[in-house]
C-alpha cells in the first residue's frame, strides 16, 4: 500500500505552487494513466494535487482563425466538438482510434500528452527499466519487443510513446501552452517529448514544476484530405503498432502542402518534414507516396520481434496518403465501429 496525500489546487496559480513545493508530488486529472502507475508501483508520489476541477475545460478559437484547447477538456468532449470535427477532422479522428469511450471520457488533454509508454517492462518493477529506474538496464533490447520502437532508439531504451492524440497534433503543428513559476511559455508540439537517449526516465521538456494549461492548433485544419491510420491488433482498445497521420492540401493533383506524423514507432511522435518537403509539389500518386515512404524511414533499424513494423509502416503510410489524396478519410470508418 503507497500512503500519499490528497490536495484540490483551487487555480492554476495554486496548483503551480503546490507542485513547485513539494518535487515529489504529482498533478492528477483524469487519473486514467497515473492511477494504474500508482497500483503497479512504479509511480509513488507522496501527494496528488487534484487539479481537474479547474477552469480549463473550453475550447476557444484564437485571434488567428486557430483554437485553443483546455488542458482539461476531456477527450471525448474534444472529439465531438463541432470545431474540431469541423476544422480539424484528422484530430477527432485521432482521439476516437485510441482508448475506449469510458477512458475518453475521463482522460483529459493534459494527461493524454503525459501518459507513459506501454512497454510492459517498465509496469513490472521486477525487471530492469532505465525509464522506471535510471541505471538498471532495458529489458525490451534484449527481451520481448514486439510493439516497441524502430526510429530515433538508444542503447538505454526502445520504447514508443503510446498517444493517438499526439500524432495528429504533431501532424498539425500544435504548441503546448505551460506554466510554472517562472511564467508562461509555449513549446512546440515536435519538441514536447524527447528521445530516449542516455535519459529515458525524461519523456517531455515540461520541467517537473511546470503545468500544461492548453494545447493550441494553428488556423490550417487540413479538413478535406486527410487520414489518421490506426494499425493494431485489435479494432478497438489497443495501442498502435503503427499509426500514420497524413493531411494533404492538393491544387489539381498537385500537393501544395503535406504533413505526415507517426505513432507507434518511437519515443515521441514522429514528425519528418524532409518527407513532408519531398512531397511538396509532387503530383499526388503512388511514387510520390513511396518515395515520402522510403525517405521517413531511412534511419529505421528494427530489433529482434519488430523488424515487420518498417514494412508495415512503409505501407500504411503509403495508404495513408493515398487516402487522404482521395478525401476518404478513415474516420468515418472508426465512427462507425465506435
Ligand atoms: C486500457 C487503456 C487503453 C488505452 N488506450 C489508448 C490508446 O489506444 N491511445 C491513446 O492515445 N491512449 C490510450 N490510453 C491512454 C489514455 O488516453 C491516457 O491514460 C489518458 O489520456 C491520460 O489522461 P488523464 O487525464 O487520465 O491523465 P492522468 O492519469 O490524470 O495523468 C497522466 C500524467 O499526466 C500528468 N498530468 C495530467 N494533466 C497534467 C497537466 N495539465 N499538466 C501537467 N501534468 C499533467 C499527471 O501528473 C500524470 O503524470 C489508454 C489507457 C488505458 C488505461
Ligand atoms: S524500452 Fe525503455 S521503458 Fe522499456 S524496458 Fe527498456 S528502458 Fe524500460
Amino acid at each position: 500500500m503507497i500512503n500519499f496525500q490528497y490536495t484540490r489546487a483551487s487555480n492554476v496559480a495554486d496548483a503551480v505552487r503546490q507542485i513547485a513545493a513539494n518535487p515529489t508530488a504529482k498533478f492528477i486529472a483524469g487519473g486514467t494513466n497515473l492511477v494504474d502507475l500508482m497500483k503497479m508501483d512504479v509511480e509513488r508520489p507522496s501527494r496528488l494535487i487534484d487539479i481537474s476541477q479547474l477552469p480549463l475545460k473550453t475550447v476557444d478559437e484564437t485571434a488567428d482563425g486557430g483554437l485553443r484547447i483546455g488542458a482539461l477538456v476531456p477527450n471525448s468532449d474534444l472529439a465531438y466538438h463541432p470545431l474540431i470535427e469541423q476544422r480539424y477532422p484528422l484530430l477527432a479522428s485521432a482521439i476516437l482510434a485510441g482508448a475506449s469511450a469510458q477512458l475518453r471520457n475521463m482522460a483529459s488533454t493534459g494527461g493524454n500528452l503525459l501518459q507513459r509508454t506501454r512497454c510492459a517492462y517498465f509496469y513490472d518493477t521486477a525487471t530492469p527499466c532505465n525509464k522506471r529506474q535510471p541505471g538498471s538496464g532495458c529489458s525490451a533490447i534484449e527481451g520481448l519487443n514486439r510493439g516497441h520502437a524502430i526510429l530515433g532508439t538508444s542503447e538505454a531504451c526502445i520504447a514508443t510513446h503510446p498517444s493517438d492524440m499526439c500524432v495528429a497534433l504533431a501532424a498539425l503543428d500544435a504548441k503546448v501552452h505551460v506554466t510554472g513559476p517562472s511564467g508562461d511559455r509555449a513549446i512546440a508540439m515536435s519538441d514536447f517529448h524527447r528521445l530516449p537517449g542516455t535519459t529515458p526516465q525524461l519523456d517531455t521538456n515540461l520541467n517537473p514544476n511546470e503545468m500544461v494549461t492548453a494545447v493550441e492548433l494553428p488556423p490550417r485544419g487540413f479538413a478535406t484530405n486527410y487520414t489518421y491510420l490506426k494499425i493494431r491488433d485489435r479494432l478497438s482498445y489497443a495501442f498502435a503498432l503503427v499509426s500514420i497521420a497524413a493531411a494533404l492540401e492538393l491544387e489539381g493533383g498537385t500537393i501544395k502542402e503535406a504533413r505526415l506524423a507517426l505513432g507507434g514507432v518511437a519515443h515521441k511522435p514522429w514528425r519528418d518534414v524532409a518527407a513532408e518537403a519531398a512531397l511538396r509539389g509532387q503530383a499526388a500518386n503512388q511514387a510520390a507516396f513511396v518515395h515520402a515512404a522510403n525517405l521517413l524511414l531511412r534511419d529505421a533499424r528494427g530489433y529482434a520481434h519488430n523488424s515487420f513494423k518498417i514494412e508495415l509502416a512503409r505501407r500504411g503510410i503509403v495508404r495513408a496518403l493515398t487516402q487522404a489524396a482521395r478525401g476518404t478519410p478513415q474516420s468515418q470508418s472508426n465512427k462507425k465501429v465506435l
